[in-house]
C-alpha cells in the first residue's frame, strides 16, 4: 500500500507514519519528491486494516491499495486453476459443466421427470431448491427436508449429483447430509456466520454473487470459505441490479472474465436469474461460455407456466434439450414435449 503525504506534511508527521507502518508489520520505503513525500508499506504479512486507518492521521492525503485485499482466492497466490470435484464431476477442468433443474422442488413427480430429462439431454449435475429465499413471505417457501429426500432419490436413480441452497446456519448439517454441493444464494453472499460454518465442511460450495456486490466483495466472501478451511469453492455470476428494468437482472459477463483473471476458482454463469427471461437463456449461455465460464446453472421445469417459482425464466424440457445441442453437448436420447 502507498501512503501519500500532503504537501504541507511536517517532518514529525512523516516520521510518525513511518513508525506506524513498521508497527503494523511492514517495511517503510520513503520517497521524498519535490512537492510531497510518498511512503510505501511493503510486505505481505502486515496488518492491512491499520494502514488503511492512517487515512485519518495528520499530514496524510490518501492511502492507496496497490494489491488486492484477498489472498487465498487470488491467482497471485496460486497460478494453477482449481478444479472442484463434485461427487466425480469436475468443475474447472476444461469442460463446460451444465447444472440443470427446477427453481424449486415442487413434487416427486416434477423433480423425477425433470431429472430424467436433463440427464438424457446431457446435464452433469442437477439443481432444485428445497429452502427458497423468496422476496415475499407469502410466496412458496420450498418443501424443506421432504425436497432434500426427493433430490437424493433423483440422484440415486440418475447418478446426477445434487446442488441445492442452504439458507441458514441451522440447516447446514441437514443440507450437507443430502446434497453433493451446497449453494449460497445471492442474498446470503455476505452472511458471514453462514460462510464461516460452511468453511468447516469439505463439501463443495457454489457461491453466488450478491445482486449489489462488487467483484471484490464477491471474492472476499469466497476468501471466508478458503480462510476457514474449505477450498472447494465455485463462484457463480447470477446478474446484478442496474437501472435496466427490461431484464430481471443484468448478467455481468465482464465479471465472469474478471473473476477468472483475478482468481484461480472456477466460475459459473446463471443466465436464468441473470436475465429472468426464457428467450435470453440460450444466447446468454453461449455468451457466458465465450467469455470463459466453466459451466452454467440453468432452471428447467416440465411445465414452466405451472412453476411455483421462476416459471418465466425456466426452459421447458425440449427447450433445454435444444440448448444442450446448440452448446455441442451430445443428448443421450431424444427429448419430446411432455
Ligand atoms: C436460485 O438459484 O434459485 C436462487 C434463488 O438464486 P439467487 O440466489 O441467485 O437469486
Ligand atoms: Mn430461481
Amino acid at each position: 500500500m502507498i501512503v501519500n503525504m500532503s504537501t504541507s506534511a511536517t517532518a514529525e508527521e512523516i516520521d510518525h507514519i513511518i513508525e506506524r507502518i513498521k508497527e503494523c508489520g511492514y517495511q517503510a520505503h520513503v520517497i521524498h519528491g519535490t512537492e510531497r513525500t510518498v511512503i510505501g508499506a511493503v510486505g505481505s504479512n502486515g496488518r492491512r486494516a491499520e494502514i488503511e486507518a492512517l487515512r485519518a492521521a495528520p499530514g496524510v492525503q490518501e492511502v492507496i491499495q496497490i494489491t488486492h485485499p484477498f489472498k487465498l482466492v487470488s491467482r497471485q497466490l496460486r497460478q494453477r486453476r482449481t478444479v472442484v470435484d463434485v461427487s466425480g464431476v469436475k468443475i474447472g477442468g476444461g469442460d463446460l459443466i451444465v447444472i440443470a433443474g427446477p427453481c424449486s422442488v415442487e413434487s416427486r413427480e416434477q423433480l423425477m421427470e425433470t431429472a430424467r430429462s436433463v440427464k438424457a439431454s446431457g446435464a452433469q449435475l442437477m439443481r432444485g431448491g428445497a429452502y427458497k429465499p423468496r422476496t415475499s413471505p407469502y410466496d412458496f417457501q420450498g418443501l424443506g427436508v421432504e425436497a432434500l429426500r426427493i433430490l437424493r432419490d433423483a440422484s440415486e436413480e440418475t447418478g446426477l449429483p445434487i446442488v441445492t441452497e442452504v439458507m441458514s446456519e441451522t440447516d447446514v448439517e441437514i443440507v450437507a447430509e443430502y446434497a453433493d454441493m451446497l449453494q449460497v444464494g445471492a442474498r446470503n453472499m455476505q452472511n458471514f456466520s453462514l460462510l464461516r460454518k460452511l468453511a468447516t465442511l469439505t463439501r463443495p460450495i457454489l457461491l453466488k454473487r450478491g445482486p449489489s456486490a462488487t467483484v471484490k466483495e464477491w471474492l472476499l466472501a469466497a476468501e471466508y470459505l478458503l480462510a476457514g478451511g474449505n477450498s472447494n469453492v465455485v463462484l457463480c455470476e447470477r446478474g446484478i441490479k442496474t437501472f435496466e428494468t427490461a431484464t430481471r437482472n443484468t448478467l455481468d459477463l465482464s465479471a465472469i472474465a474478471l473473476a477468472k483473471e483475478l482468481s484461480h476458482l472456477p466460475v459459473l454463469a446463471d443466465p436464468s436469474h441473470g436475465t429472468g427471461l426464457r428467450s435470453l437463456v440460450p444466447p446468454m449461455s453461449k455468451a457466458a461460455a465465450a467469455v470463459g465460464a466453466d459451466g452454467l446453472l440453468i432452471e428447467v421445469h416440465p411445465c414452466p407456466e405451472r412453476a411455483l417459482s421462476d416459471g418465466p425464466q425456466s426452459l421447458d424440457l425440449p427447450g433445454f434439450a435444444e440448448l444442450m445441442k446448440e452448446l455441442g453437448k451430445q443428448p443421450l436420447i431424444e427429448v419430446r414435449a411432455a
